[in-house]
């Protein structure tokens, strides 16, 4: 159990990665608080999580629900060890085609609801308390039609800095992880056929030195290291879960059995 006796708060943990790590959490002895939008799915989670969940409807980009939900959580299992902003939200926004709206979305649900995510929890964290914030390859892969996407996340990594040292006088650490592509709900039309999947995944293959497609327990494990003492000397980093897509990008399939050039 190496969360025995920890409280933690996991944004958008009705679904994919952050379902993924409420359950590892609640396994590895937690108390965790989930909240997302969608009340259907966060009973349902709540219901397979059992007696140490605790799900709250908040929506992240509600700065006043937000405080109301970690309040809620810390009210219903005391001071938070562990926050995992995870809700986001993915988002083309291609230039020449994207409208102010459609931008500021992305930026508002996987940015500026992070920080206020965050300075929510930060009157209930006890001292020595982990933060982790879900960032994404895409911050560093020029995808094209991910400009506000990429920004968010981006963003995501510079903040965690200023963060940690903000909070670094308090033991609290602040650290990010970085899913490369990982198989969830958030692909929406990408992968909601069999055969879209298949292929999906076989593209997905083509640039990953190792599997294609990740799962979300690849990125729960990695979370639960940030989130316990196991990461106690880890502050203000950022952990790609990506199978080296980032790393190491000429060791893909795609370049295999390819001479390098002088
Ligand atoms: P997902 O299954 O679609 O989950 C997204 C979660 O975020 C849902 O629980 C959703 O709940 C919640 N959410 C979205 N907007 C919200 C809002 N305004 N307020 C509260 N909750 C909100 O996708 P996922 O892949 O697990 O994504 C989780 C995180 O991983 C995201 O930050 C994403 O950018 C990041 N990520 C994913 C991948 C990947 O390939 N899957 C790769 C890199 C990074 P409701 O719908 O109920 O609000």
């Amino acid at each position: 159990m190496r969360l025995a006796n920890k409280t933690a708060l996991i944004t958008g943990g009705n679904s994919g990665i952050g379902l993924a790590t409420a359950r590892l959490f609640v396994q590895e002895g937690a108390k965790v608080a989930i909240t997302g939008r969608n009340q259907a799915t966060l009973e349902a989670a709540a219901k397979e999580l059992g007696a140490n969940a605790l799900a709250i409807v908040a929506d992240a980009t509600d700065v006043a629900a937000m405080e109301a939900a970690v309040a809620q959580a810390a009210q219903k299992f005391g001071k938070l060890d562990i926050v995992f902003a995870n809700a986001g939200i993915p988002g083309q926004t291609p230039l020449g085609g994207t409208t102010l709206a459609a931008f500021e979305q992305v930026i508002r649900t996987n940015l500026t609801a992070v920080f206020f995510t965050v300075q929510a929890a930060v009157p209930h964290l006890n001292d020595g308390a982990s933060v982790i914030l879900n960032g994404s390859v895409i911050s560093m892969l020029g995808n094209p039609g991910y400009s506000a996407y990429a920004a968010s996340k981006g963003g995501v990594r510079a903040m965690a800095r200023v963060m940690a040292a903000e909070l670094s006088p308090r033991g609290i650490r602040v650290n990010v992880v970085a899913p490369g592509a990982i198989r969830t709900p958030i692909w929406g039309a990408a992968t909601a056929t069999p055969e879209a999947e298949k292929a999906f995944e076989a593209r997905i293959a083509l640039s990953t030195p190792l599997r294609g497609l990740g799962e979300p327990d690849h990125i729960s494990k990695t979370v639960l290291f940030l989130a316990s003492d196991d990461s106690a000397h880890v502050q203000g980093q950022e952990l790609f879960v990506d199978g080296g897509a980032t790393a190491l990008p000429a060791g893909a399939p795609i370049y295999r059995g390819q001479s390098p050039r002088q």
